[in-house]
């Protein structure tokens, strides 16, 4: 066997090399085009090479690369205050360059605010079967799917595990430990689960009866994904305390943030919390362009039109392949389907034919497309699926593990 690359092994790519994007479609160096419907896992939201995002990074690279917190971060503060304006709740980002790092922010900022109230016993963070918070020792352990703690050493304390969406469950396990309940509006990786809005509602409630703080990771489903800025707006009156966001609002540029509220961030003063990059002048230059993209009225419209088409396709493919297709899954573009064939091959059948999916927890075949893309970009994917479907119709079904 040959040596193979010096990268970690803890991804398993195929073998195609992209070195150039535009739009919606990635491309080989023998200029072979792909469909991208993952979007670096729904990263790419403008698509590939956006004029936008583009000439703001060239922008700010002729003037300042790097300079930290602890001297005056212009575009870090414009980009905080767009979020601001746009959120009632927030009042305060802390910028971040991934989501696992604005999740870690967000669960420090959480415990701070406990405990400068006197209440240093209320750590405990609440969180739900199927979550993903990130690879860090703190978000596997948020999240506490097995298969991410196993070999990493002893759990660490702090986190309690719910079923999905149990509301009764919930309410039985507040305690005086209790610190905060962290939940995804729409589950990314645990297969494409949107929680409710009564649900998110219901939260919402629990937490103000029992004064416990109320985190959103919408690091996957936020960035216009749903057709709102952010997933949870879907659901009136059900506003976070402190929300995690990343992925898509950088673009594609390493970009996070960490939003809450004023009183909730209180605590974060100088000395608690720290990060080199965060807020970096060129990911801010970008985050400011992408911001400005997706912000527009127009623009979270016309992710609504195309998702709802999309849905309807997929609905016809459901009807089409009862033996393939088990239910549709996600919410606006963080859109796919739970699938009776194993969803990994079936997304390698989509790459044989040009098309770039992902799968996700649940036997998911994932697809979070650039939110740029049009209802000719969904006829293609279509076409491409159907195809695939009719060859998928011929394996085995998926046993889970
Ligand atoms: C991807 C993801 C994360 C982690 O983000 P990284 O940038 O990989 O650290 C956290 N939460 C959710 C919901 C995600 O999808």
């Amino acid at each position: 066997m040959a040596k193979g690359d010096h990268l970690y092994n803890t991804y398993a790519p195929p073998p195609q090399e992209f070195v150039r994007g535009e739009g919606a479609y990635l491309y080989t160096a023998d200029d072979k085009k792909y469909l991208d419907f993952i979007a670096g896992i729904s990263v790419n939201c403008l698509g590939h090479n956006h004029p936008a995002p583009k000439a703001a990074l060239k922008e700010q690279a002729d003037k300042v690369w790097h300079l930290s917190g602890m001297f005056q971060l212009t575009n870090a503060k414009e980009l905080a205050a767009k979020y601001c304006a746009a959120l009632p709740f927030a009042d305060k980002v802390f910028f971040t360059n991934s989501g696992a790092e604005a999740l870690e922010c967000a669960m420090k900022t959480a415990r701070k605010y406990h405990f400068d109230r006197g209440d240093e016993d209320r750590y405990d963070i609440i969180t739900f079967s199927g979550a993903f918070h990130g690879r860090t020792f703190a978000t596997i352990n948020a999240g506490g799917n097995p298969n991410y703690l196993k070999g990493f050493g002893p759990s660490l304390p702090g986190f309690v595990h719910l079923p999905f969406g149990d509301h009764e469950a919930f309410k039985a396990a507040i305690s005086e430990t209790t610190a905060a309940i962290l939940v995804e509006p729409v589950q990314g990786e645990g297969g494409l689960r949107p929680l409710p809005e009564v649900c998110l509602r219901g939260l919402r409630e629990l937490c103000d009866e029992h004064g416990i703080l109320l985190i959103y990771d919408e690091v996957q489903c936020g960035a216009g994904r749903t057709g709102k800025l952010f997933a949870h707006q879907w659901a009136e009156g059900a506003e976070p305390d402190i929300m995690a966001v990343a992925k898509g609002v950088g673009g594609g540029f390493p970009l996070g943030a960490c939003i809450a509220r004023e009183d909730v961030a209180a605590g974060m003063v100088p000395g608690t919390h720290g990060s080199t990059y965060g807020g970096n002048p060129l990911a801010t230059a970008v985050g400011i362009a992408v911001w400005d993209e997706i912000s527009k009225p127009e623009f979270l419209d016309q992710v609504v039109r195309v998702s709802n088409f999309l849905k309807q396709q997929f609905e016809g493919l459901k009807d089409e392949f009862p033996d393939v297709v088990e239910e549709l899954r996600g919410k606006g573009l963080l859109c796919g389907m739970k699938l009776k064939k194993p969803a990994k091959e079936v997304r390698g059948l989509l790459l044989d034919r040009g098309m770039l999916g992902g799968s996700a927890g649940d036997n998911v075949l994932r697809l979070a497309p650039p939110l740029i893309i049009t209802e000719d970009h969904v006829r293609e994917a279509i076409a491409i699926m159907r195809e695939a479907f009719e060859e998928a119709r011929e394996m085995e079904d998926f046993v889970p593990a």
